[in-house]
């Protein structure tokens, strides 16, 4: 997700980083580059020029001209622009009510709606330990209430059952009394998709909205469709109460667009976004972190002061050299993570080294401080060449190192990973200037 927009102010701050002092002048220039960033990232012409304005006015304050630190302001200025932009904070779903609390989702056909909706009851169920009734109220496409169903089976949630030829506000009627005299905590009703906004279908989903009086109505867009995604929500909005949106194929979204303008142009607050097909792939949606990532450095300035102050200097930059060409390699990995146990081992450094939260996924839940001896291991099993030039790594090799370590060739396999996401992050912090590049621009 937003890899370009990434990108691109990533080129915007690296330019100002050069700089020892920022003049009114620089700072107008660089919000010429975020403003043109935005736009190619899609985001709503008004929304971009509320954006650029707020972080001039900001930027240009006497304060900033006169830090020492110019730079690091700038960005911590679009960093909390960005945020508010996104929704400032992350929204809980309202489900804390007298149960059962009824959750409706709506949304265009095609847009994930019925995929959404049991991803949601996974992670109430899974979660919040929610007891969760799911219900297809779409009586108008074949087949919908048993894909729902389908779906129920495979996240273990339970499905109200099917009536044929019971209409929409019946359906609904149904489920939630069925919740009431199964104690559930939560019903879910996936309300018929539309092809377009269509007056019949709308005046439908008021109806459903009538009897069910739900503590949340959650509109699912495709974020792949970037302004018609805002207009959808907007349209769908006059028509009936949304509580929040819900943004699917962030995953495949490289601009942003719809994310970036939603909470903007509509004040609905995105509260999930998915981002990808398995039913596990939904994140609540968090905007800090969501500006932290369009910006692309983790909390790098934690990191940076960390490590320099238990880093040799000599050491960090020759690190930072071979960042800069863009080889870090098994070798480097062991310096980490030989760093990583003297800084306080992983629980104190997960999320604040760029790459590492991923990394940390990749290993499943296992990061704790015998991984590091356990990855210690392995790349001790490796020989030179294997270290210096981790592509070489087949699957015989693997085979031979899991061997020589006494772990297994899926433990292998999570350090290659772990390498390569930590090399992903590293070639980002590249562009930013290396690491000694970030410590200038973070005034360090
Ligand atoms: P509905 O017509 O709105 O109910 O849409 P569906 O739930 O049937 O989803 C349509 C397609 O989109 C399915 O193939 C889903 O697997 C896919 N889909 C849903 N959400 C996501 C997502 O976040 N990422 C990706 N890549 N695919 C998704």
């Amino acid at each position: 997700m937003f890899e370009k927009l990434s990108d691109r102010l990533g080129g915007v701050f690296d330019r100002l980083r050069g700089r020892g002092a920022l003049n009114e002048q620089d700072v107008r220039e660089a919000m010429r580059e975020v403003r043109v960033a935005l736009l190619e990232a899609d985001v709503a012409l008004p929304v971009v020029r509320d954006f650029v304005e707020k972080v001039t006015e900001k930027s240009v304050g006497q304060s900033v001209l006169k830090s020492v630190t110019p730079g690091q302001q700038v960005v911590k200025i679009v960093n909390d622009q960005l945020t508010e932009m996104l929704g400032s904070e992350a929204s809980e779903l309202n489900i804390a009510v007298a149960p059962p609390a009824v959750i409706m989702m709506v949304g265009l056909q095609g847009s994930g709606k019925t995929t959404t909706t049991a991803k949601i009851a996974k992670l109430l169920k899974g979660k919040q330990n929610k007891k969760v009734l799911m219900a297809s109220l779409d009586v108008n496409r074949p087949a919908a209430q048993e894909q729902l169903a389908t779906l129920g089976k495979q996240v273990e949630v339970t499905t109200l059952p099917i009536i044929e030829g019971q209409q929409p506000v019946e359906i609904a009627k149904r489920a939630l009394q069925a919740a009431k005299l199964q104690s559930f905590d939560v019903v879910m009703l996936d309300t018929a998709g539309r092809l377009h906004v269509d007056q019949q279908l709308m005046d439908e989903m008021r109806a459903v909205a009538k009897v069910s009086t739900p503590h949340e109505v959650l509109l699912v867009v495709d974020s792949l469709t970037g302004q018609d995604a805002v207009n959808v929500a907007k349209n769908f909005g006059e028509q009936v109460d949304l509580t929040g949106i819900v943004l699917t194929r962030m995953d495949g979204d490289a601009r942003g667009g719809a994310a970036l303008s939603m909470r903007a142009v509509t004040g609905k607050p995105i509260k999930f976004a998915g981002v990808g097909e398995k039913l596990d792939q939904i994140e609540p949606f968090h905007p800090e972190r969501v500006a932290g990532r369009i910006l692309g450095m983790g909390d790098v300035v934690g990191l940076v002061e960390r490590a320099s102050e238990m880093v040799q200097k000599d050491e960090a930059e020759a690190l930072a050299a071979k960042m800069a060409k863009g080889q870090f390699d098994m070798n480097d990995l062991r310096t980490q993570l030989r760093q990583m146990t003297q800084m306080g081992g992983l629980g104190a450094l997960a999320g604040m080294m760029p790459g590492m939260k991923k990394a940390k996924a990749a290993m499943a839940g296992q990061m704790d401080d015998k991984v590091l001896v356990r990855m210690d291991a392995i790349i001790g099993s490796m020989t030179p060449k294997e270290r210096s030039k981790p592509e070489l790594l087949n699957a015989k090799r693997k085979i031979r190192i899991a061997k020589g370590s006494g772990t297994t060739v899926q433990d292998v396999n999570k350090l290659i990973k772990m390498h390569q996401e930590m090399s992903r992050a590293m070639k980002r912090i590249k562009k930013m200037g290396g690491l000694k590049g970030l410590a200038a621009m973070f005034g360090k």
